[in-house]
């Protein structure tokens, strides 16, 4: 079978049902081929569409190349299963789902949520550590202050648990519009949970949470990180956003005098 990549995730956002459930399954499957899983391969992730904001579809199976659309349930922001069956060891998690969409329903635009135990990013999750910002990728996702960690551990999914969550994303509320907090929590002893405006910003986020994680504790060996200036982080976005406005370059004379 051929190997999954993120092109197939980076056009338009999911408008149907049908595609949203295709563009997971995609993800998931790439999400496991990209490293990016512990050899358990568990992981669950939940996304909705925009006009449906009621309407959670759920993958709480393994994630690897066995996963067909039929493993695709539906359940309601409260946890409630509407089609499908969910495991037990995954219903036991849903409440750190529906949290978050719930808590952030007002501040950020928030359609997919997706837990790994990724294992760089884990490391600081075991070690009650929050993760510094070092490497650019993940700044520019609007990242300017470190990953919280919850504050202890906790059985999953329980009360304490989702209590902590929120806790952690109450500390990190959004300074302004170009800075959109932090769009993920440490889960104390477990792994992470991070959230997207659609599956591909999702995904995209896992790996630079992951790659950063990664750099950070490869620098360790050599004094430790550098952490980003979250100054520099603005004027960046603001770069890149100028750029972005300004749009691809082109072979005519006029473009390439208008650039930002
Ligand atoms: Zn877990």
């Amino acid at each position: 079978m051929d190997r999954h990549t993120m092109d197939e995730l980076m056009g338009a956002p999911a408008e149907t049902p049908d595609t949203l459930i295709r563009h997971m399954i995609h993800a998931a499957r790439f999400i496991a081929e990209a490293g990016l899983l512990t050899p358990s391969g568990h992981a669950n992730m939940t996304a909705r569409l925009p006009g449906d904001p009621e309407t959670l579809y759920l993958i709480g199976k393994r994630f690897d190349d066995s996963l067909r659309e039929d493993d695709v349930a539906v359940i309601n922001l409260r946890g409630g299963v509407r089609q499908g069956a969910v495991e037990a060891n995954v219903a036991e998690v849903l409440g750190m789902h529906t949290a978050v969409y719930q808590r952030l329903t007002d501040v950020n635009e928030v359609n997919v949520v997706l837990h790994t135990h990724s294992p760089h990013t884990t490391a600081f999750a075991v070690a009650g550590r929050p993760m510094e910002v070092a490497i650019e990728a993940l700044a520019l996702l609007g990242v300017t202050r470190p990953v919280p960690v919850t504050r202890a551990y906790a059985p999953r999914g329980g009360e304490d648990a989702v209590g902590q969550i929120l806790e952690a994303i109450g500390e990190d509320s959004p300074d302004t519009p170009d800075t959109p907090g932090t769009p993920a929590v440490l889960l104390a002893n477990h792994g992470l949970l991070l959230w997207g405006r659609h599956v591909a910003h999702a995904v995209y986020t896992l790996l630079c949470l992951e790659e950063n994680a990664q750099m950070v504790l490869a620098s360790q060996a050599l004094g430790g990180p550098r952490v980003i200036d979250p100054e520099q982080t603005r004027r960046a976005l603001a770069r890149a956003e100028a750029f972005r406005r300004a749009g691809d370059l082109t072979g005519s004379p006029s473009a390439s005098a208008s650039r930002p």
